[in-house]
């Protein structure tokens, strides 16, 4: 029998499902308790689970399907080239055309003069290439002492070893010992959370500063490189104050360190400009891309790289790749996925039309009597959960609970948006449609009603 053609009853894929898969970031054992959600279809902006229900995406899966879902030519972009050329590799001297095509591509679209492309199989794979990169990097220039990465607290840039260093989750890192040597970990600019009395631009100041104390901390000559997100996705959609980027980039400039942005969220169109260092003025030596590149359909990532970095690289035999770097398949689909965005206009509707919709609808859960703010950049957003706004005040109870009280009555109306703490977030498909976004508003209004109802008559409706 094909199961996934022609399935068994949700009851029945669910006991499957227990016994036999280890789900990411997931509690297995009460997952289990309650049962897997499982989607069988989607289209455009909809998911339709094993029970016939419609759900509208407001993450774009995990942040990635920027082209909507649904998409033939995708499919036989796919189909097209695993005839011609299911698989081969980029090492020993040995190239295709899906890799030469999409590097080359990718060095057109990428800003400055980041022509060079490293591929990864994710995003992980690409940020873990990065630290290997930058040391070599100062290893060839004669400066192999020029290890120390400086990262986020509350950053995302992958799970594993290395990306997992990186990011600066702590409850990460508190499994499998973590971080690795030399990563060493700044405050974010997280205003709303940690601002205090400052206004958003001293705060914004003071924070990226925290980078040209770290280095003096340390040395100079010990520090390699400086890895963000230009807008901190996983972390809970957190927009720097305006003050921030300007400031992060004079400190870069000012010292002799590389700077790495973490596109997997940003890139791809998601804030209106094909990538969130156009959008925020930074010019990173290295961008890490993959999510939106091939819009989640096949899994493919990768490192841009300006030509000091490359050249220097190429002196020596990086003694680094995947079996799946440059893996034709997802190449090909990455380049369709290009294709669709550039002759759709998909990135320019973004910016002359959509982002400036959703940030008035959005904008509008601002006066919901649960939600202290609600904030926009391109097509990502977040509200904060607050029993009092006036006041940025935190829940009494345990922190996340309001947000997963919300995040369940969303799924239970129809809505996927997902919660970091008390803060919900989406990050939609680009071609998400006026009126869809009209109903994601809707829906989310009326989730935060439920949940505002659910912690009055629990009790939890406190300030700590
Ligand atoms: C998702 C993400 C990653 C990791 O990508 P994977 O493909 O899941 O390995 C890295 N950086 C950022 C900013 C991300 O959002």
């Amino acid at each position: 029998m094909n199961m996934i053609a022609n399935h068994p009853p949700t009851s029945e894929l669910q006991a499957l499902d227990a016994a036999h898969h280890m789900h990411p970031f997931t509690h297995n054992n009460e997952l289990e308790q309650k049962g897997a959600r499982i989607i069988t279809r989607a289209k455009g902006v909809t998911l339709t689970d094993s029970d016939g229900n419609d759900y509208l995406d407001a993450m774009a899966g995990l942040w990635c399907v920027n082209v909507g879902y649904g998409r033939e030519e995708m499919a036989e972009a796919a189909a097209r080239q695993m005839r011609e050329l299911p698989y081969y590799n980029t090492f020993f001297q040995t190239t295709h055309v899906p890799a030469i095509a999409l590097s080359a591509k990718l060095a057109e679209l990428a800003p400055g003069d980041l022509n060079h492309v490293f591929f990864a199989g994710s995003g992980s794979e690409a940020n873990d290439t990065n630290i290997r990169m930058v040391r070599t990097y100062w290893a060839q220039k004669g400066k192999p002492e020029k290890t120390v990465i400086i990262s986020r607290k509350n950053a995302y840039h992958g799970s594993s070893m290395g990306s997992g260093s990186l990011g600066g989750m702590s409850y990460m890192h508190e499994q499998g010992g973590l971080p690795i040597a030399d990563i060493c970990h700044i405050d974010q600019p997280h205003w709303w959370a940690e601002g205090g009395d400052m206004s958003p631009e001293e705060f914004g100041l003071e924070r990226a500063r925290q980078l040209e104390k770290k280095i003096e901390e340390l040395g100079e000559h010990r520090v390699a490189a400086f890895i963000a997100e230009p807008i901190q996705g996983a972390g809970g959609v957190v927009i720097p104050p305006s003050t921030y980027w300007p400031e992060i980039q004079r400190i870069c400039d000012a010292h002799d360190i590389l700077l790495i942005a973490d596109e997997v969220i940003c890139g791809f169109g998601r804030t209106g400009t094909w990538f969130g260092c156009n959008r925020m003025g930074i010019r990173p030596h290295i961008m890490t891309v993959a999510k939106g590149l091939s819009s989640g359909y096949a899994p493919i990532g990768g490192s841009i790289v300006c030509d000091e970095v490359a050249n220097v690289i190429n002196n020596c035999e990086f003694a680094h790749g995947y079996t799946y770097s440059g893996h034709p398949m997802t190449c090909a689909v990455a380049l369709e996925n290009l294709r669709i965005l550039e002759e759709e206009g998909i990135v320019d509707r973004v910016a002359d039309h959509s982002a400036a919709y959703l940030a008035e609808k959005w904008g509008g859960l601002a006066d919901h009597p649960l939600v202290g703010e609600a904030t926009t950049i391109g097509m990502m957003g977040s509200i904060v959960l607050t029993p009092d706004a006036s006041s940025r005040a935190v829940f009494a109870g345990t922190e996340g609970d309001a947000g997963l009280i919300t995040r369940e009555h969303c799924f239970r109306n129809g809505l996927v948006m997902r919660h970091v703490g008390d803060r919900m977030i989406i990050s939609p498909p680009l071609v998400i449609t006026d009126s869809e976004m009209d109903t994601l508003v809707e829906r989310a209004w009326k989730a935060l009603d439920l949940a505002h109802r659910q912690l009055e008559d629990e009790g939890k409706m406190k300030a700590a």
